[in-house]
């Protein structure tokens, strides 16, 4: 993970927040090639999830009447066990002791649960995890409000009105990419868990007693786009909820897990939350949730299958999965270690980078022409500066598919070389050809 944290700096994928004042605990910025790859997550999601004629998408507001928190539950149970060191005042959720450490710089390294053991903590008490504001200039308890802790909710109190505008009949889903925010009381391993982050979720709305079905095809369709963007089919696999954390309205609940370097954990939740979240809005807003069905003559609550994946868990996850070391040959034979993020094209931030292999010649010129050729399409870098060697790890390390070399050769025929990161073969090709042969490689129509 330290070799991650610091090359995400490096190549500028992630930055601390705020980090010139010493840095904001759990919160973080995406750097040059950090916003591309999360819009490219992002992306990918969406295209998977909305691309298809029974998902809706939406963008509902982060501030929400504070009656919705009510109705969902969050008000009363978003709530962690929180635990104080009576000796170093640090604070823990008292359900993951078991990995923390002491707060105390006297007694560094040391187990948390040692400290339990030897009665240091006091009795655990309820900290609600959602951050409150105020609405407006006067901060009374009727202008609370809560920053979103889940995009659900926003789904949720817009049923009725994406069924009615886009005319869908059940089943039907609505999915949603936006910041999510949590107070955690411990933040910890990078983007896993923050207070600030993105989630991407989509709500399946189906009729009761087609949900089990609906639930096998949501799980199945979610893991496959993990394996299908490169994740390491290995490092995945499925967590099914005991009845010990099982919500209690839920029917059924899978957590897809990756097994990161500090070991598993979740990136994405598939719920079958049964006609839980409808009825609770319908009874708190006083308006019928319920759906008719025209053929059966039916009226009744939707069930919903929720596919609920953290954009930003999983973009480390992604991150992860494609760091790799290994030896690579030298121009005068040796071998040396270098760095890779075989990160799939899909997700690649930047899919070709262009050298001239020397600045003269008119090297430069060329490169800058092909450089231009390709950026209307792909996103492009280009480099003149230093050994080419090192420019090509460069690439490597920011997780660049293909480096594209001007060379003396290409003055005379108009052919470029094309290395690939993974396999580091080089291929000529003519440099009129260059955007039809990356397309073809990059898979950007799928
Ligand atoms: P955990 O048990 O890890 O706190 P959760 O079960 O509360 O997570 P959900 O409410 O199911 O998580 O949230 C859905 C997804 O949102 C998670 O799978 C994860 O990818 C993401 N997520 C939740 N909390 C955080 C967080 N604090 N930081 C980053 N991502 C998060």
């Amino acid at each position: 993970m330290d070799k991650l944290v610091s090359l995400c700096k490096r190549r500028g994928y992630i930055f601390q927040s705020s980090e010139i004042y010493g840095g904001l605990n759990g919160c973080w910025d995406y750097g040059p090639l950090g916003v591309e790859l999360l819009r490219n997550v992002r992306e990918q999601w969406w295209r998977a999830m909305t691309y298809r004629d029974d998902i809706e998408g939406l963008d509902a507001a982060i501030l929400m009447h504070s009656r919705v928190w009510e109705a969902s539950g969050h008000v009363d149970n978003f709530t962690d066990p929180m635990v104080d060191c009576r000796e170093c005042k640090a604070r823990f959720r008292a359900d993951q002791i078991e990995d923390a450490l002491c707060g105390s710089p006297a007694y560094k390294g040391r187990k948390a649960a040692k400290c339990q053991a030897e009665g240091k903590f006091t009795e655990a008490r309820k900290f609600n995890l959602m951050f409150k504001t105020f609405i407006g200039p006067v901060e009374d308890s009727g202008a609370v409000v809560y920053l979103r802790p889940e995009t659900a909710q926003g789904i949720y109190v817009n049923f009725l009105n994406v069924m009615a505008s886009s005319r869908q009949k059940l089943p039907f889903g609505i999915a949603q990419i936006g910041k999510a925010f949590r107070n955690e009381i411990n933040t910890k391993n990078f983007l896993f868990r923050t207070r600030e982050f993105e989630q991407m979720e989509m709500q399946f709305f189906v009729k009761p007693g087609t949900d089990e079905e609906w639930f096998g095809y949501w799980k199945a369709e979610r893991m496959q786009w993990f394996s299908r963007l490169g994740m390491e089919p290995s490092r995945l696999r499925f967590h099914q909820h005991g009845d010990d954390e099982l919500a209690h309205y839920a029917k059924a609940a899978f957590d897809i897990q990756y097994e990161f370097p500090f070991g598993w954990g979740e990136i994405e939740g598939i719920h079958n939350r049964t006609d839980y979240d409808l009825s609770r809005h319908q009874e708190f807003s006083g308006k019928s949730l319920q759906y008719f069905d025209e053929q059966t003559k039916e009226r009744f609550i939707p069930y919903v299958i929720e596919t609920s994946a953290g954009a930003s868990r999983s973009l480390m996850a992604f991150l992860v999965d494609a760091y790799r070391e290994e030896e690579a040959p030298t121009a005068d034979g040796k071998t040396e270690m270098r760095v890779v993020l075989g990160l799939h094209p899909l997700l690649a931030p930047i899919k070709a980078a262009v050298f001239p292999l020397v600045n003269r010649d008119g090297m430069q010129e060329f490169a800058r022409k092909i450089e231009r050729t390709l950026r209307p399409h792909f996103t492009v870098f280009y480099d003149d500066s230093g050994a080419v060697g090192r420019r090509y790890r460069r690439q490597d390390e920011g997780g660049t598919p293909f480096c594209i070399t001007v060379d003396s050769e290409t003055l005379q025929n108009q052919t470029i070389t094309v290395r690939d990161r993974d396999s580091m073969k080089q291929e000529r090709i003519g440099a009129d050809s260059v955007v039809r042969y990356l397309r073809e490689r990059l898979d950007l129509s799928s």
